[in-house]
């Protein structure tokens, strides 16, 4: 495995464990490995579980001289990721979140999806 590779994936996994398995835009719990221990947990189908796969977000994009190390990497699911880079021009990592938030608050963003934030607390607090 190429060393850029590498190091992005390392940063990924320290990005995923920082914000406790959530998604920095959006805060959605994302996962990570097997796609359908999630699906099955939070009664989705794969399509749908899809979109919670945890990404490798640079805040500052790499065209723009951003690095792979952990200080420019966060953990975004696929669906704020893409949808973040689908603008013609990607807004700043701020900016978007706010947007993204803004969007969960009035249930527009993973439509239909808002009990699965719940769920997730619910099993922590079993957990602990
Ligand atoms: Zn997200």
């Amino acid at each position: 495995m190429p060393t850029q590779l590498r190091k992005l994936i390392k940063s990924r996994s320290t990005a995923f464990n920082r914000q406790g398995g959530r998604c920095f835009y959006c805060n959605y719990p994302m996962w990570r490995g097997a796609l359908e221990p999630f699906a099955q947990l939070h009664g989705m189908t794969l399509g749908q579980a899809r979109q919670f796969q945890c990404t490798a977000e640079h805040l500052l994009a790499r065209q723009d001289g951003g690095k792979d190390g952990s200080d420019n990497i966060v953990a975004a699911c696929r669906a704020c990721n893409q949808r973040r880079h689908k603008r013609k021009k990607a807004p700043e990592p701020d900016a978007y979140k706010a947007l993204v938030q803004k969007r969960v608050a009035c249930g527009k963003w993973h439509p239909g999806r808002a009990k699965i934030i719940a769920t997730q607390v619910t099993l922590m607090e079993t957990l602990n």
